[in-house]
């Protein structure tokens, strides 16, 4: 290869680099780009039991997050789904009944989306305006059509898997705080006992690390 091909080809390289970051976000796949800060995102509720105690600790803690709901359980307990709204948590879609999209008939990949933003109106007066499939599995497809409902993607940089049964409190919060970096958005769920155990110490640890919290829509 001489030397202006091998030129030509680091070039288009770096085109192609550049180019991924902006084809993603063009299929609406947000980042946390505000340095150092954190999101803690919490998916599948709501679910009464495991709602309750989550406010109680992001209250006395002081932090605003992001829920991530399935329509569904919406409509079953819309007197939670009104509560983390009336603290301040950003309430966000987590499609109607939790399909994975991916292997969806595409007329039915629309009706997830809606269906769920239309059960989160109904409760709280708001449309969401993000928006996370089940699994984290997308396609531009899926994608396209969150868009046309208002909806951008947002997936996760830091995800310990709480609903491992070989995780405690103690051991989640040690292997959440040990993957911490900038801009991390954090995978938890709604249901699973060992997060509510790691949340105070989740919040303390990142705190000592000098991050401080973001909803979502407080993303740049
Ligand atoms: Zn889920």
């Amino acid at each position: 290869m001489n030397k202006r091909i091998q030129i030509r080809a680091a070039f288009l390289l770096l085109l192609v680099f550049f180019a991924i970051p902006s084809f993603a976000e063009a299929s609406g796949y947000l980042r946390n780009g505000n340095g150092h800060t954190v999101a803690l995102t919490f998916d599948d509720g709501p679910r009464p039991g495991y709602v309750e105690p989550i406010l109680a600790i992001l209250r006395e803690k002081d932090v605003r997050a992001t829920f991530f709901l399935v329509g569904r359980y919406v409509l079953e307990h819309p007197e939670l789904v009104r509560a983390i709204d009336a603290e301040g948590h950003t309430v966000a879609n987590h499609t109607f009944y939790h399909n994975n999209l991916t292997s969806l008939p595409p007329e039915n990949v629309y009706r997830e989306w809606r269906l769920c933003n239309e059960a989160v109106e109904r409760v709280t007066g708001k449309k969401p305006r993000f928006a996370r499939p089940p699994g984290g599995r997308y396609n531009n497809f899926v994608a396209e059509r969150a868009n046309e409902e208002g909806l951008r993607i947002v997936l996760w940089t830091n995800n310990p898997g709480d609903y491992a049964a070989s995780l405690n409190g103690p051991s989640l919060a040690r292997k959440v705080l040990s993957r911490a970096k900038e801009g991390d958005i954090v995978l938890l769920h709604v249901g699973v006992a060992p997060t509510i155990d790691a949340l105070p110490e989740i919040i303390d640890g990142y705190r000592r690390k000098g991050f401080s919290f973001v909803t979502v829509d407080e993303m740049r």
